[in-house]
């Protein structure tokens, strides 16, 4: 099966509410910690100490058991290649639950695996008896997205548990991309010893916007990580990134503000569903997905008229008629609204 990965439009100006950015931007810290580079920075290989503490410190855990990635999109495809090496079979599955983060299956697929799209309920439940009834001898790695993209949902904790338990030799990858958002993570002291077959990606992308410089995590058990290890290259992180992580990881101001906003801003968007009677799920991360049915795509392509990008996702899948939105500074959410509010009530 083919799982070809297209890049979204992405246009350089207008209001970008597609990919789940962060559109205030990184810390001022990030700015001014870049601004420093000097040539023999530029000319040296990167040493990742630094980062390498500051990504440990912020998840707090060990820094033997992180490793640093080219956004977690290169963790996603790390975590693939790692888990066909080092299955037993030559035909290994990976399990995908969909509507799914394409990289996933994307990612899978291009490192040889077979790829088993478990789908999820209606209300987008997550399908933990159908996950539990696909695990086979061969199942090699179980991507579980939490909070969920692009739902915005979460997975029980006691769920992702017994399906690592169901599933002792195989990766449970847990892509907590949004978990800043949530608040809650897997990620603890005891996990790496309950759970050694989980392993947990994040990313300085969403929450720390640092989406340009290309910096993520993946966390885990040493036996994993050291298969993981093994398919990345030495340098994987630029210099660029390495310096912007310990600046943005030290502003927790900044951070935490921007937490809020998103808060907001999830208030915003769910009062205009709202008052427009449009469908919507409680989102645990930076955007809400809601239900336009058969007007989503004349939705997107008007908002495109404005120079407002949302996500259509009324493509996919199990996501018919929905629309994905970022919820991020709050005068862009608002902004967002009133046009949204202008095309669904023109009349008035
Ligand atoms: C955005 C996103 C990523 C990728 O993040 P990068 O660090 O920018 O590569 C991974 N997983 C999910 C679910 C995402 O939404």
């Amino acid at each position: 099966m083919m799982h070809p990965y297209p890049k979204a439009v992405t246009p350089g100006t207008g209001l970008r509410l597609h990919l789940n950015e962060n559109t205030g931007g990184p810390s001022p810290a990030v700015l001014e910690a870049l601004r420093s580079l000097a040539a023999g920075n530029i000319a040296f290989y990167p040493d990742y100490s630094e980062a390498i503490a500051a990504a440990a410190g912020f998840l707090d855990v060990p820094r033997e058991n992180v490793l640093l990635t080219n956004g977690l999109d290169e963790g996603i495809h790390a975590a693939s290649l790692a888990a066909v090496r080092a299955a037993a079979t030559r035909d290994m599955e990976a399990v995908v639950v969909v509507p799914a983060f394409e990289m996933q299956p994307a990612c899978a697929a291009a490192a040889g695996a077979r790829v088993i799209e478990v789908p999820m309920g209606r209300e987008f439940e997550f399908p933990e008896t159908e996950v539990l009834g696909a695990i086979t001898p061969t199942t090699g790695i179980i991507f579980i997205t939490n909070p969920n993209n692009p739902t915005g949902l979460v997975v029980p904790r006691e769920t992702i548990l017994r399906i690592a338990a169901a599933a002792p030799d195989a990766m449970i990858f847990l892509d907590e991309a949004y978990a800043d958002f949530s608040g809650t993570t897997l990620i603890t002291d005891g996990l790496m010893t309950t759970s050694p077959n989980i392993v947990v990606g994040r990313t300085f992308s969403k929450a720390f916007g640092l989406a340009g410089l290309r910096c993520g995590a993946v966390v885990g058990s040493r036996p994993w990580l050291v298969h993981i290890s093994r398919v990345l290259s030495p340098y994987n992180v630029n210099v660029a990134a390495a310096v912007a992580l310990p600046a943005a990881l030290g502003d927790r101001t900044h951070y935490e503000t921007y937490l809020r906003e998103v808060r907001e801003s999830k208030a915003l968007l769910y009062a205009a569903f709202e008052r427009l009677g449009i469908p919507y799920w409680q989102s645990e991360a930076n955007f809400v997905l809601a239900t336009f049915g058969a007007d989503a795509s004349r939705v997107c392509r008007s908002l495109e008229q404005a120079a407002i990008y949302v996500r259509d996702r009324s493509e996919v899948p199990g996501c018919e008629g929905c629309v994905r939105i970022t919820a991020g500074v709050v005068d862009d959410t608002a902004r967002c609204v009133s046009a949204l509010e202008q095309l669904l009530c023109g009349t008035r």
